[in-house]
């Protein structure tokens, strides 16, 4: 088809036989999508079509979740659109503050312009990779990626997720030592793909899918005796660990922090015992923690990295694993042992080098520290008073989890943010904490707003 008839034929009904009614909901869909505002009218029908939809064919499950997260009536919000860097809004036009950030994929902010121009210019010029040729951009994000991130991390694989991430870096490690026993933290959270939720330890998310792929252990996330005490025993019985496998601050499990010393201990163990330290920071990176990555808080540098989440700049969907020399030249002789068909498309890097550069230009990382401190001190605050609610207020830059001392309390504190325009992240493993982690631009002022309903909403609760 010309791009005439192309343009000439967008609207119009004229295709008859069986799949004419899917080509008019499809024509109406794309009509919505071209416009810059809807109706009243389309906003109703987009809420009908989402609601039915979800119930009928996506899972209606999600309906029933968020009716008991928001009020009546609003469990039906349908987003529809950016407004501004930092909020959202739905079809209906209420904004919201996202202090979620998609767990952790907003920390440029939403549609940052400079993303959003590499990406565009990108696939202006060429979509996707031909498959053969050399790609440049995955051969320069690769630079990028080695010379940013600490030590001696050189060599990168790219992919499309977190769980990706995880994977390609659990099948390096067994390559490189000819291992077969992981281990991995309570609490933790590293994806639900078949092998990186070996590693996840929410037994709710594992249980219907066991048997595991074999070899995985978990121990306490910040027990350095039990960790040494399994690496030992592991040894003894001739399954020695190819590698341990830990979020620096657990992310999902509840904004855990390591105990003092616990990552460097863990990187001399790991040395000792001759098994990887792998460090699953698909959440903690990009500058996220008030550090590019936050590793470097602690001074500590892994064989493996996992990035995700952030990496695409909000905008596409991307992750990198990236491992020293030493580790990863077990990929030299076949770089076909661990492939992907989108992994490292010109898109993703695209949006990947753009983000690097935001992060830079605008010292994110910075920023994130700077407001993190800011937020955390406003909450806890806010929270004086109500210490039979709030037990906890913890994190490290942007990463902030609030544990409440029940459930029911986390629950009403996150449905009272939402009707009042504060979106907020209750975790997945941990319903009791629920996470702060907005775009890494957002503003004092919008801070301050957070700070206010979460006061408020305290104050009108009354469990206990
Ligand atoms: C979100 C997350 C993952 C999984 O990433 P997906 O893109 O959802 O597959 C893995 N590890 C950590 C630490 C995460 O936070």
């Amino acid at each position: 088809m010309t791009t005439e008839t192309h343009q000439a034929s967008q609207g119009r009904n004229h295709i008859t036989g069986k799949y004419s009614d899917i080509f008019k909901y499809t024509n109406k869909v794309l009509d919505l999508i071209e416009k810059e505002d809807i109706s009243q009218e389309e906003a109703a029908w987009i809420t009908k079509e989402t609601v039915n939809n979800f119930r009928d064919h996506v899972n209606p499950g999600f309906l029933a979740y968020r009716k008991s997260v928001t009020l009546d009536g609003q469990f039906a919000a349908v987003e529809w659109k950016d407004s501004g860097p930092n909020c959202f809004m739905d079809v209906n036009g209420k904004e919201y503050i996202d202090c979620l950030g998609g767990f952790g994929i907003y920390n440029v902010g939403h549609r940052h312009p400079k993303v959003v121009k590499a990406v565009t210019n990108q696939l202006n010029r060429q979509a996707l990779h031909s498959q053969d040729l050399l790609d440049p951009l995955r051969a320069i994000l690769a630079k990028i990626v080695a010379d940013i991130t600490p030590g001696d991390l050189k060599y990168a694989f790219f992919a499309n997720s977190g769980t990706e991430t995880v994977e390609a870096a659990l099948k390096l490690a067994k390559m490189y030592s000819n291992r077969t026993t992981f281990i991995a933290t309570t609490r933790a959270f590293h994806g639900k793909s078949l092998g990186s939720l070996s590693g996840t330890a929410k037994g709710v998310f594992r249980k219907p899918f066991l048997p595991m792929i074999p070899g995985f252990k978990h121990v306490h996330f910040g027990d350095i005796e039990m960790m040494r005490k399994t690496m030992e025993a592991c040894a003894m019985v001739g399954e020695e660990v190819a590698g341990v496998l830990v979020e620096p601050i657990q992310g999902e499990g509840g904004v855990i922090l390591p105990p003092d010393g616990y990552l460097k201990q863990l990187r001399e163990l790991c040395d000792e015992f001759g098994a990887l330290l792998i460090f699953d920071e698909v959440q903690t990176g990009m500058g996220r923690t008030g550090k590019m990555f936050c590793c470097e808080h602690y001074d500590v540098v892994p064989d493996i990295m996992c990035l995700a989440k952030a990496f695409g700049g909000g905008i596409m969907p991307a992750g990198a694993v990236i491992a020293t020399e030493e580790v990863f030249k077990s990929f030299f002789p076949n770089p076909f042992m661990h492939t992907t068909t989108f992994g490292g498309n010109p898109l993703a890097c695209a949006a990947a080098i753009a983000t690097f550069n935001v992060l830079i230009e605008e010292n994110l990382p910075a920023r994130a520290a700077e407001l993190g401190d800011y937020m955390m001190k406003g909450l806890r605050e806010a929270a004086v008073g109500y210490e039979d609610k709030v037990l906890e207020i913890r994190g490290k830059g942007l990463l902030i989890g609030i544990e409440f001392a029940t459930d029911e309390i986390g629950y009403e504190v996150s449905k009272g943010l939402f009707d009042n325009g504060v979106l907020v992240a209750g975790t997945l493993i941990n319903a009791k904490t629920i996470r702060i982690e907005p775009p890494l631009t957002i503003t004092y002022e919008q801070a301050d707003r957070v700070i206010a309903e979460f006061r408020a909403v305290l104050g009108t609760i009354s469990l206990s």
